[in-house]
């Protein structure tokens, strides 16, 4: 008799690629003045576990309109949308 209880459907499938968000849905948006701010305290995309140096982001899109509409074609470090999930590595 065979007493694996295994459920798949707990499983997250690892071999499929899923399309990134837009910045627009995720609310993605870059100010200027935080250009020379310390990256590592507040909520940037510097110190965000999806960023990827020194200008992309795992799960949003480099390119495309930002929630003002702007199109800068890359993830700013100074960058910050409403996904953002703390990198303990560079968060102080
Ligand atoms: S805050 Fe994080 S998830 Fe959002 S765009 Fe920046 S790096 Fe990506």
């Amino acid at each position: 008799m065979n007493t694996t209880t295994t459920n798949t459907s707990s499983y997250i499938p690892t071999d499929k690629q899923y399309p990134k968000l837009s910045k627009a849905t995720s609310g993605y948006l870059e100010i200027e003045h935080f250009k020379n701010a310390d990256l590592h305290s507040g909520y940037f995309c510097y110190n965000c576990t999806y960023f990827i140096e020194p200008n992309h982001c795992a799960i949003v899109k480099d390119n495309g309109p930002d929630v003002y509409n702007k199109e800068s074609r890359v993830i700013a470090p100074y960058g910050l949308c409403t996904l953002w999930d703390p990198n303990e590595e560079e968060t102080r």
